[in-house]
């Protein structure tokens, strides 16, 4: 039995018993009395468990202890009760992630819920708690896509991720979700987080599992183990499937292994998300791959972190996004996430041939001493800064951490080129590369996207926004600055100051979207008896400070995030209240 079930059951009593109360909407009080009366019933009797004799005892109870009160009009009954609503949200800008347009009201919350959602202006009075949004927008909490979760169980309050209201995120992307799954899932519950949490079941994990890192089709019996653990991580509460096709060992499986794999998430009503092959020259191939298997195992898919890496293949994102669009029109639900920056990040390495690197470092230079070895590498570092990551320029490379010469930090391969009299050619790129490889590795950062591609990506109305980002804390190593910046980014730079999209589609493409996707139950809007989880921003000031230099920053103008009521973020200071939750599919 319901609250309000009670409630009636309550006035019918009233109303039968005496005359005046049947009349209860004039006598200034009686409402209130009838609230916590309900209050009472609920708390004390429960939901569902309690006995019609005490629900009729308890109302004869209330009344004749009220009756002599709302006859008695000196005691102040008109006055608002503030335990109606643990937190009232005052006259902001409801974007209610929909998609529709932003409208003033105001937002109650009892609980973990939103209770109501009020044109007209509601009464402060009765509510524990009032947070004055005048001049603020007040828009559902973001839906992370694609967020790597691994530190999760070191750094449980998520505040990287909370800074920039986030309240729900995914983790598990590129193929490299937890296993055993349902043992992360109970021990992430077991520590409390910051944020809601699901995972994806990563096909990555899957095969080395199965078959390690071989380089060769499963047998029959593998790829049966394989489909079982998929099987057993969606019965446990896996949202989708994830592949990091470019990664090992998932760049050995061929297209049937992961349609088969594909289908079982599928089955269960999750969705398939991929780290295509190629993100650079073969990007055409790795979306149609991807489009396939969203085709052919009958699933969701989202190409996530869709981008357009290295010179030659800028501007293809104009066919990239025709191909999801014929696609969608023939039948095949695909969608894209996408990070809202021109650059990736990661070891420098990446722009030497993966034949060379087999064995690793010292592998790769004892291959630097056989002269034909040596040119057939350099020839392939130069191409993959001609054509790839290099973005054909050295002053698209940007060391990040270098540990042998801090002062190389921010500075670029071309930068280094000019300090060693050397001439800024990919020739040089190639043995400055293989020089820093030599003196212990570096990270970087890899320019090679272009702001053109970017837009029109973002601008795709299937596209939602994903950070890529891992949890980290102030301090911890060098990160790509969307670990910090990436939703404030876009709702301040893309949406208000250049206008790529509106504020609207911008929230729209941080919530209802990406809540669709998973599947999610009652979050991602703001709507009346949904969850209770909420970002209160500044549109004016709101903007990530991380940037590639100094990335250890939180944004600004993420004033207040609540998450299942409870406010973790007040006026843009942390409080580690831990309100997040384990999501699991079948349970949400
Ligand atoms: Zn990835």
């Amino acid at each position: 039995m319901t609250y309000t079930s009670i409630s009636t059951v309550y006035s019918y009593v009233c109303s039968m018993l005496s005359p005046s109360v049947f009349f209860k909407d004039r006598i200034p009080g009686s409402k209130n009395i009838m609230r916590v009366a309900g209050r009472y019933l609920r708390r004390h009797l429960g939901h569902s468990t309690h006995s019609w004799r005490k629900v009729m005892r308890f109302a004869v109870l209330v009344l004749v202890l009220a009756n002599p009160v709302l006859f008695h009009p000196s005691l102040a009954l008109g006055q608002a009760n503030p335990n109606d609503w643990d937190l009232l949200i005052r006259s902001g800008t409801v974007i209610d992630g929909s998609g529709g347009p932003a409208f003033q009201a105001d937002v109650a919350i009892q609980g973990d819920r939103i209770v109501a959602v009020s044109e007209a202006s509601l009464d402060p009075d009765r509510a524990s708690h009032v947070i004055d949004a005048t001049g603020m927008v007040v828009s559902p909490g973001f839906v992370d896509l694609h967020a790597h979760l691994d530190p999760l169980l070191r750094l449980p309050s998520s505040e990287s991720h909370v800074r920039q209201g986030v309240t729900t995120a995914l983790g598990g992307p590129d193929g490299g979700g937890p296993w055993p799954f349902e043992a992360h899932l109970e021990a992430v519950e077991k520590v409390s987080v910051g944020m809601n949490v699901g995972f994806l079941v990563g096909h990555n994990t899957v095969r080395r599992t199965v078959m390690g890192l071989e380089n060769r089709a499963p047998t029959p019996p593998e790829l049966d183990r394989m489909k079982g653990m998929v099987a057993k991580a969606m019965e446990e509460g896996a949202w989708g499937i994830s592949t990091g096709l470019k990664y090992l060992p998932g760049a050995f499986s061929e297209l049937e292994e992961v349609i088969a794999l594909a289908e079982v998430a599928g089955r269960e009503g999750g969705f398939y998300t991929s780290h295509l092959r190629e993100e650079g020259l073969g990007l055409l191939d790795g979306v149609g791959e991807a489009l396939e298997i969203g085709k052919r195992a009958q699933l969701p898919i989202v190409l996530t972190h869709h981008k357009v890496v290295g010179q030659p293949m800028w501007g293809a994102s104009t066919r990239t996004l025709a191909m999801v669009d014929s696609a969608r029109e023939a039948g095949t639900d695909a969608m894209i996430d996408q990070y809202p920056y021109t650059a990736s990040y990661t070891g420098i390495g990446i722009l030497i041939p993966a034949w060379a690197m087999a064995g690793g470092d010292a592998a790769l230079l004892a291959r630097m001493n056989d002269r034909t070895l040596a040119d057939s590498i350099l020839d392939g570092i130069a191409f993959n800064i001609i054509n790839d990551r290099g973005g054909n320029d050295l002053r698209r490379v940007q060391f990040a951490l270098v540990g042998w010469d801090r002062t190389l930090e921010g500075k670029t391969l071309h930068d280094w080129a000019l300090r060693e009299g050397l001439p800024s050619t990919p020739e040089t790129g190639a043995r400055l590369v293989i020089e820093a490889v030599r003196r212990g590795g570096a990270s970087a950062i890899f320019h090679a996207m272009s702001e053109e591609d970017v837009e029109r990506i973002m601008a795709h109305p299937f596209t939602m926004i994903a950070s890529d980002g891992r949890l980290t804390q102030p301090g911890e190593g060098h990160p790509h600055p969307r670990w910090y910046g990436t939703f404030p980014r876009v709702l301040g730079h893309y949406a208000r100051d250049k206008k790529i999209i509106s504020m609207v589609e911008a929230v729209r493409k941080m919530t209802a979207l990406p809540a669709e996707r998973l599947g999610l139950n009652m979050r991602g809007q703001i709507q009346k008896g949904w969850f209770a989880d909420i970002v209160v921003f500044n549109p004016v000031i709101v903007e990530d400070q991380a940037t590639f230099e100094q990335p250890h920053q939180y944004p600004i103008g993420i004033d207040w995030v609540i998450i299942n009521g409870q406010i973790t973020v007040e006026e843009s200071s942390f409080r580690d209240v831990r309100a997040g939750r384990v999501l699991r599919r079948h349970l949400n």
